[in-house]
């Protein structure tokens, strides 16, 4: 995304052309940025050729998916919606993984039928389930189990996993107990160790911890993992000149460890493929005054876009059209939902704006749409990919008569 002749532009294409055809509020990917990450990706861990299994709950579109499965990924889904929306993408079910804390017997029935490749459990009473069910259909199905390594990510508590206090995970102790449960078991087969510790995660060295933690429990347990599921988590700067994740060192790391054992590395990434391709379109509805600041008041809101509400992200926003013409005053964007904590940023030294001028919140491609709600009734917005020269509605807006 750059201007070109004061227009921002994405991929060439202008964000006002977009916004005149197809409306706001509207979420836009770049293809090709999209396929930079992935190539990206699989680059920096290209020694070990590892599973990466994309997480559909970063963004749920279908026409999404499956330009992301073509580009080579697997997915890795947390609930039965996801399953099937994988599945509809045309995910090859042996490159899907399914995580979550409390998966039902539906979900696990289905999953099972559906011969993914493996359920990572979360709990004794999750396995018990999977084999109860196993044992129904007479099948022996591939599991792995989630280890809750004790290790602090260094990110936003709202999105760690990874600490004693979370719920995911089982801890060592159990971990222990339940490897030993499923060698007794004629309808489960443990394959996997799974892990995944939090989400926007900049500082390498709490893979390097969760590393040495898995590697002294392997050693200890004495079982033959064939698959080592290191999660997702891998972080992306909303901000210019933050810290970057250093993938080098961190695929340092696991090549030690491989060096100690022989596994196939799983990866579950879902914001690093897909944070940076999406923008968030939107247009200035009304400019209201207030002593200190004003307030710029959004077509776009947090039914649209709930990171900042839910855990104080922020978004780097952007005019679509540049001048140079500064705001006296501060300026706090604002959407239109009957709450105060419907705000997206507030910023000291924006370019002056009107009513009716389009602005853009960038990095919105991942916990975007697919955290979206119809809140105060309103209807979700449309989702445009822009591949090369082409602009392709990959999801219509969503209309009040879809509602009402
Ligand atoms: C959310 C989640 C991911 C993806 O996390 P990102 O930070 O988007 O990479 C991966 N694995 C599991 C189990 C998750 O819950």
């Amino acid at each position: 995304m750059k201007y070109i002749n004061k227009k921002l532009s994405i991929e060439k294409i202008k964000v006002e052309d977009i916004a005149k055809k197809f409306g706001t509020p509207t979420y836009c990917y770049s293809y090709k940025r999209l396929k930079d990450n992935i190539n990206n990706f699989k680059n920096n861990f290209k020694s070990f050729s590892p599973l990466v299994c994309f997480a559909i709950k970063s963004n749920t579109n279908v026409n999404l998916i499956k330009e992301i499965r073509k580009l080579g990924l697997g997915a890795d889904v947390v609930s039965m919606g996801e399953l099937m929306m994988a599945l509809k993408a045309g995910v090859n079910p042996k490159k899907i993984v399914f995580s979550g804390v409390g998966k039902t017997a539906k979900e696990i029935n289905y999953a099972i039928d559906k011969k993914i490749l493996l359920i990572n459990a979360e709990s004794k009473s999750e396995i018990i389930e999977i084999e109860r069910i196993a044992k129904n259909k007479r099948k022996v199905v591939d599991i792995g189990i989630r280890l809750n390594p004790n290790t602090d990510a260094k990110t936003l508590k709202q999105i760690s996993t990874g600490k004693k206090e979370n719920k995911f995970g089982v801890d060592e102790k159990i971990f222990f107990e339940l490897i030993n449960y499923t060698k007794l078991s004629k309808n489960i087969k443990l394959k996997c160790l799974s892990v995944h510790i939090g989400s926007q995660i900049l500082d390498h060295q709490p893979y390097e911890k969760m590393l040495n933690v898995i590697d002294k429990i392997i050693k200890k347990s004495n079982h033959n993992f064939e698959f080592i599921d290191l999660g997702g988590g891998m972080g992306i700067s909303y901000e210019e000149n933050t810290k970057k994740l250093n993938y080098k060192k961190y695929n340092l790391a696991i090549n030690k460890f491989l060096k100690k054992h022989k596994s196939k590395i799983i990866f579950e990434p879902g914001r690093s493929i897909v944070g940076d391709i999406g923008s968030l379109i939107s247009q200035v509805i009304y400019i209201k005054q207030n002593d200190k600041k004003d307030f710029i008041i959004l077509d776009a809101a947090m039914n649209d876009l709930m990171r900042p509400a839910l855990y104080g992200a922020n978004h780097k926003t952007l005019p679509a059209t540049k001048h140079s013409r500064l705001s006296k005053k501060t300026y706090e964007f604002v959407g239109p939902i009957c709450e105060s904590t419907d705000k997206f940023t507030t910023l000291k030294k924006f370019q002056k704006l009107k009513e009716k001028d389009l602005v853009v919140m960038c990095d919105t491609g991942a916990y975007g749409m697919s955290l979206s709600s119809n809140y105060n009734l309103r209807p979700k917005a449309a989702e445009i990919l822009i591949k090369g020269t082409k602009i392709n509605v990959i999801k219509k807006r969503q209309k009040l008569d879809q509602l009402i």
